[in-house]
């Protein structure tokens, strides 16, 4: 009898998911939902894996991908694949997949509450009032600041940015953008205007990152880019950690040098608890949930398994990273 190849799953997943895939593989998967699998177990189960589904919190790197002797895809659960050493994949000959498309609009609506809720201080007021701090309406009760007829300047227009700017554009939002290379499409469609990054800075009352984690994107807001800001403006990052220099953050906090900060995503994930940016209200972190909604999760899985599936039997994969 032929053996079916393996499949390996880095976190528990709903089993209805991968019955349309049980006939074709031997799946395996680590078994708890909420912890990552360890890393020696990792290395174990991959010795002998045709395909391996990871999360984002998998160091996919060369020592992987030298153990893998029969691994031929790695599905990544994310469209960032900034945990994968794409070059040690390259070299072992290992197709790597990623989630493009299918997440864009929920990672956009998170991405537009992230911005509601700090400029209106939505946590803050709901903690307010369960704090049982609410004795009386005041004029300028948790007044935050307005989002309509405001400025956005998005950071990364692609798949998302795009998806934030069409959001925006219905709170009669003036749309900057900025990218290495400008989208004259998405322009003339949204009513978007390019600008150089200071521009964008210098101008936008919220200024949102959806660029990828790439050298070039490391650390781009430092403590000159914060200053370049509005003292009045709102910091949101939905893109990676690493974008940002936390250290630089903290202090134009702390500065007054921008007004506020949404956050679903850090430099070290999980944050540490005791982390400055923890304990200020004028600061909302999220524990990147970007995409973490339940239709579109299953949508990723599903996009993954079809990944894997097209790549071990030969008609390719839908979402390759190149
Ligand atoms: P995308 O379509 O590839 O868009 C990325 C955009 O960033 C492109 O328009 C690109 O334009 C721009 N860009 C790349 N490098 C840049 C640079 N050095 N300076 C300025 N702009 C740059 O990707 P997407 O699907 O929108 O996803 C974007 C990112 O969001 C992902 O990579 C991921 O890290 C993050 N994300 C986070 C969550 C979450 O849960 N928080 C969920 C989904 C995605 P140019 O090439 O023209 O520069």
């Amino acid at each position: 009898m032929i053996e079916k190849p393996k499949l390996y799953i880095t976190r528990k997943v709903p089993e209805k998911i991968l019955e349309p895939f049980q006939q074709d593989f031997t799946i395996s998967m680590w078994k708890y939902e909420e912890e990552p699998v360890p890393r020696e177990v990792l290395l174990k189960e991959i010795s002998d894996a045709h395909g391996v589904l990871c999360m984002l919190s998998e160091t996919m790197d060369q020592e992987i991908f030298n153990t893998g002797s029969s691994l031929q895809v790695v599905a990544n659960l994310a469209v960032g694949y900034d945990n994968i050493d794409l070059h040690a994949a390259r070299e072992a000959g290992v197709v790597v997949t990623n989630t493009p498309g299918v997440l864009t609009e929920s990672t956009a609506d998170l991405a537009f509450s992230l911005l509601l809720s700090t400029a209106r201080r939505i946590v803050e007021a709901n903690q307010y009032i369960k704090e049982d701090k609410w004795k009386q309406w005041s004029p300028y009760l948790l007044a935050g600041m307005d989002v309509h007829n405001k400025t956005i300047g998005i950071v990364g227009m692609g798949r998302i940015g795009e998806a934030i700017a069409r959001r925006a554009q219905g709170f009669g939002m003036e749309i900057l953008y900025h990218n290495r290379s400008r989208k004259v499409e998405s322009e003339k469609q949204i009513g978007a205007t390019y600008v150089d990054f200071d521009t964008l800075l210098n101008k936008a009352d919220l200024v949102v990152s959806v660029v990828p984690a790439t050298p070039q994107t490391n650390q781009m807001f430092n403590k000159e880019a914060f200053q370049k800001m509005k003292r009045s403006s709102i910091f949101i990052n939905i893109s990676r950690g690493s974008v940002v220099n936390e250290n630089a953050l903290v202090e134009a906090l702390e500065m007054g040098e921008i007004s506020a900060a949404g956050l679903d995503v850090f430099a070290e994930e999980p944050i540490r608890s005791d982390h400055p940016l923890l304990d200020k209200t004028n600061v909302i972190c999220l524990p990147h949930i970007g995409s973490a909604s339940t239709e579109t999760r299953s949508s990723m899985l599903q996009l993954c398994l079809e990944n894997i599936s097209g790549v071990i039997h030969g008609t390719g994969p839908i979402t390759e990273v190149k």
